[in-house]
């Protein structure tokens, strides 16, 4: 049987070892993707256990069954759909991102069991969605009036980094300056107890960039041990695999091995393809080349001793030599966070404490 072992443990020093990166931001740990693949329940209780103290979420759904599994700490939830229960979320305390007036005023309508917190959003370049520097001071106005009416809170100004380039991430951490000092000057307290809290980087401005930290980080694929730099891997940031992936062999003889999982169970076949034709596994204590991946199944190179009911490694921390998910994703011409994400609910997933 194939299966999937979550690390709680490399996790857990993930966690703390970004949060001690960010200090004295704070750090609010990303479980978006059923957490990067990993489940999100048992992650979100982990990141709190190492030091986290708030969690985002892509949409309020996940947000709500957080609550329900009993997490108390500030979530906060920022793609909204059409059909977001705005009301059920206020009732929640899930802090909500606001990118547009159009859904303030949702918000707003929503805000009848209490005051809504926000997160205002002013896009600094990466266009997927927040307020343009046009937009800003009508979409801060608003929030004020709807703050003096009882209905919002104004929990926090933010943005998100493309990380394209660090020219493109000095021109939005400039966007964002004059953003806040705009929202400032039309009465968003920026000081005191009340003030608005400011976000901006996630992992990789949240590691290399201080003066983009702010009050808080918001740390995703860092925490997996996937490094979100090209010059510098996981462990070379002092981070941990959290996923190991394990299969067994089916069937063995001519010196090929077809092992139990396969492009279903989420890897990817492209490691076969151009930028590929260098993947490899972990069986009998060496490296195996990959042949082939199919549906259900992937065929290795194998010697005359591997047999059926040996387990291979195909990825994980690397502590006994197997790749890691930073080599499969090279081999795939993909990143870290589509091979984790991609690991189908269909392998079973054994949580190590
Ligand atoms: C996914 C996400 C993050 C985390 O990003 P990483 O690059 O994985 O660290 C942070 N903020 C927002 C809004 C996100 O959607």
């Amino acid at each position: 049987m194939s299966e999937l072992r979550i690390h709680l443990s490399a996790f857990r020093h993930n966690v703390a070892t970004l949060a001690a990166i960010a200090a004295p931001a704070r750090t609010m740990l990303a479980v978006k993707a059923d957490a990067y693949g990993h489940g999100m329940l048992p992650i979100a209780r982990a990141a709190l256990d190492a030091g986290a103290d708030s969690l985002a979420v892509l949409e309020v759904p996940a947000a709500l069954a957080l609550r329900e599994s009993g997490i108390r700490v500030p979530l906060f939830a920022w793609l909204h759909g059409a059909d977001t229960d705005f009301g059920a979320a206020i009732a929640h305390e899930v802090d909500l991102g606001v990118s547009s007036r159009a859904e303030l005023q949702r918000i707003v309508a929503a805000a009848d069991v209490g005051a809504a917190a926000v997160h205002l959003k002013i896009d600094t370049g990466l266009h997927r969605n927040g307020a343009s520097a046009e937009e800003w001071p009508a979409l801060v106005t608003d929030a004020l009036a709807a703050r003096d009416a009882g209905r919002v809170r104004i929990a926090g100004l933010w943005s998100h980094l493309a990380d394209a380039s660090p020219a493109a991430d000095a021109a939005a951490l400039a966007e964002f300056e004059r953003a806040i000092s705009v929202a400032g000057e039309l009465g968003v307290p920026l000081d005191g107890p009340d003030r608005a809290l400011l976000h901006l980087a996630a992992s990789s401005a949240g590691i290399r960039e201080p003066q983009a930290r702010f009050d808080l980080v918001r740390f995703g694929i860092a925490a997996y041990g996937v490094s979100p730099f090209d010059d510098v891997d996981g462990p070379g940031l002092g981070l941990r695999g959290t996923m190991t992936l394990r299969a067994e062999v089916l069937t063995a003889s001519d010196g090929v091995a077809v092992l139990d999982v396969g492009s279903a169970d989420g890897l990817p076949p492209s490691v076969l393809g151009a930028s590929g034709a260098g993947a490899e596994v972990l069986l009998g204590g060496r490296r195996a080349r990959v042949i082939g991946v199919d549906v259900d199944t992937m065929t290795v190179e194998a010697t005359s001793e591997t047999v059926a009911g040996d387990v291979a490694i195909v990825y994980g921390p690397g502590d006994a030599g197997e790749p890691s998910v930073e080599q499969w994703a090279a081999w795939a011409g993909t990143i870290g966070d589509e091979i984790l994400a991609r690991a189908s609910r269909r392998v079973p997933r054994v949580i190590e404490p």
